[in-house]
């Protein structure tokens, strides 16, 4: 690689420094701008999910990775060095963080009520914002309220109230779009009046991703289908420029019929001059997107106009300069060019640098909100009945995990109702995130019975992965748990303590799938490496698998709840190559752990037994856990362990008798 993006953009933006004046930084276009022609930049955030603070609620600590008062400060920044700025917002502001949750799980919202991340949007004033997804998680009533504290309109075209027999004659849950009056100042220092039409859209998949809330309330309209009917409307209202505001991502180039990331075709219709994207979290321009068709990933454009992706959680700014001219009555967009502006940057050490500092006045106006929030993430929400610790996690069936495929279950049970999949078996897959090995002795989950915090699901779950589901047969699945069963060290029938623990396996790796009953004969070869390369192709580890009390054949299909890293193929493991997803939801697996202990109100994790090590006779092995284990050996079921000493570098030894 030759040189980075961000090179490329500060170069671009240094060019049009006047020379010899470094105090204004005026941007090229500004520069160049001509009598008639105009430079107006507009500004994107997106998928905020209530990150306001520069802090994480989960692990209650301050990062410099998120934040609205942070993306502030480059806001600012462009306000200051741009003739003509617009904000504009792409959707997911309202939920996403334990700041939402309190407001929505404890608060509430009353009528007159403010939101605090729209609070703070108001203090840092937009021209407008669409609808995301996640606006959708708490019901209807909760969002209208906390969209009536917004001082900007708020969109969407395809969230409709009424269905027409046309998009045209829908009634929408909010206005499809607005036609913002708005003066430019051009190059000769002259103001005109423009019109800038601006529209939302969000994936219509908010039908089955929140049925509950939904389904009999509001339906969903194909996005680019919606497109087609309101951008010729918004043209005859004298639209100027029209800016899609699409809370969606950049995918396939064919337009198919509810697509859920359809910003390529979106932006082949005629009359949308440039376009926000987003709900993929992801950054545009970057090479993340090279490749794509219709797509100039270096430049920032799709069919040719300019669009963005400004990340998530306000880790980045979206910048799109448009030069515009004056012509035949109208603003038309005759260049452009696009940028994204991170709050921080990974340094080689993985170590994180700020490259900017809060905005005072964006951290003021929800200061007692993040207040109340902190008491709310150190405060009981649920009550566990089992000690959550994964002390154990590579040895038995543990509640640490247990918790994880009940809360996965739960949800995934309620997606497939009424799909093709409902009546399938739903099994769930999850593995020990913290489990010691380079974490070193303390890096273990470690709750006791009684309350949890929110700050303890950190814990639980320390990935922000999504929620999948992947439909596959017997054969699949046993050969996805014998992937797992490369955890151990193969050990002779006999044996005296023989290392159990492969240490080249990460524990991440080591997905327990419940629902199912198996044990894993360790004295059999494994039949992958660490890696997930084939090793002993005719191997098997895994034996009694059995569902119902029944052998599980070839032939025989589940549905495996799990996540977006295994799903997509992470880990390299049977059955979970991409190809077996049958559901991809929004909701981080954290999330779903949160909902489910708010749900149950008290819940009981306790490990059903489901897998264990297969009897080998005689046979003795040593694990390696924290010493904390020591005061939970009792904890254990079907298991013969006694405490062996000291092991390595501070880790507690146990010897199992298989
Ligand atoms: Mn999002
Ligand atoms: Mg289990």
């Amino acid at each position: 690689m030759d040189h980075s993006h961000k090179d490329i953009n500060r170069r671009g933006f240094l060019s049009g420094t006047i020379a010899g004046t470094a105090l204004i930084a005026l941007h090229p276009f500004s520069a160049r701008a001509s009598t008639n022609q105009a430079h107006l930049r507009i500004m994107e955030t997106t998928d905020l999910h209530v990150h306001v603070f520069p802090y994480d609620y989960y692990a209650d600590k301050p990062v410099d990775t998120v934040g609205l008062a942070r993306t502030t400060a480059h806001i600012n920044a462009v306000r200051a060095e741009a003739t003509n700025s617009m904000l504009l917002d792409n959707g997911d502001f309202l939920q996403g963080n334990p700041m939402g949750d309190y407001i929505a799980y404890e608060r509430g919202m009353k009528d007159g009520d403010m939101h605090p991340v729209i609070t703070a949007m108001n203090t840092v004033g937009f021209d407008a914002s669409t609808l995301g997804n996640h606006e959708f998680n708490y019901g209807l009533d909760f969002l209208m309220k906390a969209l009536a504290g917004a001082n900007y309109p708020v969109i969407s075209a395809n969230v409709i109230k009424e269905m027409g027999a046309a998009p045209r004659e829908d009634v929408t849950l909010v206005p499809p779009y607005v036609i913002l009056d708005r003066e430019l100042t051009d190059g000769a220092g002259e103001t005109h009046a423009i019109k800038v039409g601006l529209i939302g859209f969000v994936p219509p998949q908010i039908m089955m991703w929140d049925r509950k809330n939904l389904e009999g309330n509001v339906n969903a309209r194909d996005i680019v289908e919606t497109a087609r009917a309101y951008v010729p409307e918004m043209k005859e209202k004298g639209a100027d420029i029209i800016i899609a505001l699409n809370h969606s991502g950049i995918g396939a180039a064919e337009h198919t019929e509810g697509m859920e990331n359809a910003s390529v075709p979106l932006a082949e219709i005629d009359g949308v001059d440039a376009l926000l994207t987003g709900h993929s979290h992801l950054v545009f321009p970057s090479p993340t997107f090279d490749g794509y068709a219709a797509v100039d990933a270096e430049k920032g454009l799709i069919h040719g106009k300019p669009a963005v992706m400004g990340g998530y959680w306000g880790s980045h700014l979206g910048v799109m300069d448009l030069l515009l001219e004056y012509e035949g009555g109208g603003w038309r967009v005759v260049t452009s060019s696009v940028e994204t502006r991170p709050i921080s940057q990974r340094e080689e050490d993985r170590s994180i640098t700020p490259l900017v500092e809060s905005v005072e006045p964006v951290l003021a106006s929800v200061q007692d909100i993040h207040d109340q929030t902190l008491e709310y993430v150190r405060r009981a929400v649920g009550k566990t009945a089992a000690p959550l610790h994964s002390y154990f996690a590579l040895v038995a069936d543990d509640p640490s995990v247990q918790i994880v495929s009940n809360a996965q279950l739960w949800y995934i049970a309620e997606m497939m109702k009424g799909t093709e999949h409902e009546g399938l078996p739903i099994l769930s897959a999850a593995a020990p995130f913290k489990a010691g090995g380079r974490g070193g002795p303390e890096y273990y989950t470690d709750v006791a019975p009684g309350d949890v915090a929110i700050k303890n699901v950190a814990d639980l779950y320390l990935y922000p992965n999504t929620i999948r589901a992947v439909r596959i047969n017997g054969a699949q699945l046993k050969g996805w748990l014998e992937r797992s069963a490369g955890m151990f060290n193969q050990v002779e029938k006999g044996a005296k303590d023989a290392v159990l623990l492969n240490p080249d396996f990460a524990s991440y790796n080591f997905d327990v799938i419940d629902g199912v009953t198996y044990q894993i004969d360790i004295s059999q070869p494994s039949r992958f490496t660490s890696s997930g390369e084939p090793l002993n192709p005719d191997a098997s580890r895994i034996v009694n698998l059995t569902f119902n009390g029944a052998p599980v054949s070839n032939d025989m299909e589940f549905i495996v709840a799990t996540n977006n890293y295994r799903a997509g193929g992470g880990g390299t493991f049977p059955g979970a190559d991409g190809s077996t997803v049958i559901f991809e939801g929004p909701d981080t697996n954290r999330d779903i752990i949160v909902r489910y202990i708010v749900d149950q109100g008290t819940v009981n994790p306790k490990a059903d037994n489901n897998w264990s090590l297969a009897p080998l006779g005689d046979t003795t092995v040593l694990f390696e856990t924290g010493p904390a284990a020591r005061t939970h050996l009792a904890d254990l079921e079907g298991l013969t362990i006694e405490d062996a000493g000291e092991g390595t570098d501070g880790f507690a030894r146990f010897r199992i008798t298989l």
